[in-house]
């Protein structure tokens, strides 16, 4: 069995007297596409910013590989090869599509937002080798033709895709994801569960991956670790999780 390269050791995480996230512990091993699923507010985002560093636990330990990630910078961690999405868009409206994606492609500063403003006059320059490259990835996404489109012009649907492919120029080990298909068109979905795949086959990529959409879930994920009220309720390959009887309670019951 390929060895964890994520490991989350009773994990907690409280906001004032709430309990966001309880004693949770799990690993996503190499190569893996694991999926974090639950009801809404049942920790799902709190658990991938706890992994990419915009919150640090309340107590329990994040590692990836040796190297101990809690409590250090997101900045730190993007270097790490921890790349991210976030469930609200985050990309630039001032610049263009392949400016969005350039901005990531600089070297050792990850896809950080505070890292890309500074960043921003420089990406700027017309880089030839970055254009490349953002054409590239657009590619993996059909909207290479939006290259040089400001990226307000795209809808939501296709905005969350430049995202997913700016966090893919990063070159990342592992990628983030938070709710992906949220706002996407039903081909649109198809499309993301197709670059999802191509994300670990093509480019080596491990993908934790916070999702609603069952479908996505279920078509691409090795094994999905279930929340409630912030507890893991179960922890299994996704045609298993669905028939447990305490996930259809949470679900049902939410
Ligand atoms: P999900 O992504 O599964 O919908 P979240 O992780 O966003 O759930 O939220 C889990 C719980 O933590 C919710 O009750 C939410 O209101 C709360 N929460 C999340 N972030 C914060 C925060 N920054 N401050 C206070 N409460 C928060
Ligand atoms: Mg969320």
């Amino acid at each position: 069995m390929t060895p964890p390269l994520l490991r989350f050791d009773a994990v907690s995480k409280h906001f004032g007297g709430l309990v966001a996230v309880n004693a949770i512990s799990f690993q996503v091993r190499q190569g893996e596409i694991l999926g974090l699923i639950g009801p809404n507010g049942s920790g799902k985002s709190t658990l991938v910013n706890l992994a990419t560093g915009e919150c640090a636990p309340t107590a329990g330990a994040i590692h990836m590989g040796d190297i101990c990630l809690t409590g250090m910078a997101p900045w730190r961690i993007a270097r790490l090869g921890v790349a991210r999405t976030f469930q609200m868009l985050r990309s630039f409206p001032s610049l263009t599509v392949g400016q969005n994606l350039a901005l990531a492609m600089q070297p050792g500063l990850g896809s950080g937002y505070c890292a890309s403003v500074l960043r921003m006059a420089s990406a700027r320059r017309d880089d030839a080798q970055a254009r490349g490259r953002a054409i590239e990835m657009l590619r993996l996404f059909g909207l290479e033709r939006f290259v040089d489109e400001p990226a307000t012009a795209l809808s939501i649907g296709q905005q969350r895709m430049v995202e997913l492919a700016r966090g893919l120029c990063t070159r990342p080990r592992v990628f983030v994801l938070d709710e992906p298909a949220a706002g996407l068109s039903p081909p649109m979905v198809e499309r993301l569960i197709e670059v999802i795949g191509r994300m670990r086959t093509d480019h080596g990529v491990t993908v934790l991956l916070a999702e609603h959409v069952m479908r996505v879930v279920q078509t691409v994920c090795d094994r999905v670790v279930v929340l409630d009220y912030g507890e893991k309720i179960a922890d299994a390959k996704p045609s298993e999780a669905v028939a447990d009887p305490r996930v259809i309670e949470a679900y049902l019951g939410a």
